[in-house]
């Protein structure tokens, strides 16, 4: 028989396919828009709250995605206006797997939507990798973008030569923000110590590594156009032909060719630079205490060279953690499922779910999510409609909250997030800057709690 009750679902994570999930699930009497039709998958009343483990919400939005994209930032909108949809709550401060466990959840829900993200790094497996100066291009955008697990980090940008491993869009934010003039920057919401750090900086040349030919270069063309719009940057290519590239390469790989092609020509003159080098694979990063140069192989003829460089970020993948009482696919970097239930050798887990970058590997934009959040949620209403979900036991939105805060001195809801929302917002309009981030997580939860 199907209980008369909410059903009381958890999501864990506050980023894009969390919120989406959150929208399902709480979607209007009309349904959900998908594919540009209204789809209803839930037929009975939901109650949701969503787990984050920092003091804000949103995920990559606010910690991935480019301060001078602010279009891709005002997505942050739509999950806002979910937010406010009644059933919503959000808890802010509480790490799933450090201060409730995998197995509390279960206990307390009747499901369980996992939804964090690739909250880690591939990395590059070179020796020198951890010297000063050398870092993962992850760990630079999360700086620049005030992450507080990273706002303490340094990066001397007092050196002519910056390297980045690895030439897919998260390397060519990079370089677009390392070379935009400071007064564009001033009107984004990127940190103010990254500010800072960018006006000292005395690059003059960057060079983007990738391991094979142009034919099989990551980035997309718009992400390569806008490098195209830094002014005084010449952009050139090294360690190939492009005119060799295979006439049967597919349309995309074409367009970025030839738009590479005509940037070189046409951005032959600059007084900085930015280097596609292809066919190019480090082989050790040296230096004593800080990095100095970069070893480089030539894939086509085995030789090497060493390029002089004071930073070296390695743009070669987010990857998924584990989380402590849930299984991990170490491989793939992803949570293992199928149909978007988490399974364990193979068998499912009754009422635990995955969606988003933990479930399909990072890959894919804002926008896929929302499709990946319906599976996920259809397949909790499935599930809930075939009495498979465990609903004995379940504690009511008082004695979650009550048994969370039992574990955790300081969580925040909504409103919470809502005041340093506003403070960022009024900090940033006294300096003329749309916001002015915060990047410390005690600042933020010492204002949460000021009354
Ligand atoms: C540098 C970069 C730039 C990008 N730029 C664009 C762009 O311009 N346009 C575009 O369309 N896409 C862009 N993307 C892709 C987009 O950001 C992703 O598709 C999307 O964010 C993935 O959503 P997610 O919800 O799976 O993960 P995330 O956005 O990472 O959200 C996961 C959330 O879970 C939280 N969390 C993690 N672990 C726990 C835990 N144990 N307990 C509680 N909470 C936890 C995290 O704090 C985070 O808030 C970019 C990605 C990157 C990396």
């Amino acid at each position: 028989m199907i209980s008369e009750r909410p059903l009381r679902i958890a999501i864990v994570g506050s980023g894009p396919a969390g919120m989406y999930s959150a929208g399902h699930l709480l979607e209007g009497p009309g349904g959900t828009f998908i594919n540009g039709g209204l789809n209803q998958i839930v037929r009975r009343p939901v109650e949701v709250d969503v787990l984050e483990r920092l003091p804000t919400p949103w995920g990559l939005i606010r910690s991935g995605v480019a301060p001078d994209h602010p279009d891709k930032k005002r997505m942050a909108a739509i999950y806002d206006s979910i937010a406010r949809r009644q059933g919503f709550r959000f808890i802010g401060n509480v790490q799933v797997g450090r201060d409730v466990s995998p197995a509390d959840l279960s206990q307390w829900y009747d499901g369980v939507i996992y939804a964090v993200g690739a909250d880690d790094e591939r990395r590059l497996g070179v020796t020198g990798e951890d010297l000063r100066g050398s870092d993962s291009a992850r760990a630079f955008v999360s700086w620049y973008n005030g992450h507080p697990d990273f706002s303490d980090l340094q990066f001397d940008l007092r050196c002519e030569r910056a390297v980045l491993v690895g030439n897919g869009n998260v390397a060519m934010d990079v370089a677009r923000i390392l070379f935009s003039p400071i007064s564009t920057l001033h009107n984004t919401d990127i940190a103010s110590y990254a500010l800072d750090a960018l006006g000292k900086s005395q690059l003059k040349e960057i060079v983007i590594l990738g391991r094979r030919g142009p034919e099989h270069a990551a980035f997309n063309y718009p992400e390569l156009m806008e490098l195209g719009e830094l002014a005084d940057t010449a952009i050139s290519v090294e360690g190939t032909d492009l005119s060799l590239t295979p006439e049967n390469a597919d349309y995309e790989t074409q367009l970025k060719v030839n738009a590479l092609a005509k940037l070189c020509k046409e951005k032959s003159q600059g007084s900085r630079r930015i280097v596609f080098r292809f066919n190019a694979a480090p082989t050790a990063i040296v230096g004593e205490g800080q990095v100095a140069q970069i070893k480089v192989v030539d894939r086509r003829d085995q030789s090497e060279q060493a390029l002089n460089a004071g930073l070296v970020l390695a743009a070669i993948g987010y990857r998924g953690l584990a989380i402590d009482g849930l299984p991990f696919d170490d491989v793939r970097g992803v949570i293992p499922s199928r149909d978007s239930r988490i399974v364990d050798n193979g068998i499912a887990i009754a009422g635990a779910y995955v969606t988003g970058w933990i479930k399909r590997g990072p890959k894919g934009i804002i926008g896929s999510n929302k499709k990946c959040a319906r599976d996920a949620v259809a397949a909790v209403m499935a599930d809930a409609d075939s009495n498979v979900l465990p609903m004995e036991g379940t504690l009511s939105a008082a004695q979650v909250l009550e048994a969370i805060n039992a574990r955790v001195s300081v969580t925040l809801g909504f409103s919470g997030w809502q005041k340093i929302d506003r403070q960022e917002q009024s900090d940033g309009r006294a300096q003329g800057r749309p916001r002015l981030k915060m990047t410390a997580t005690g600042a933020m939860l010492g204002l949460v709690t000021a009354g």
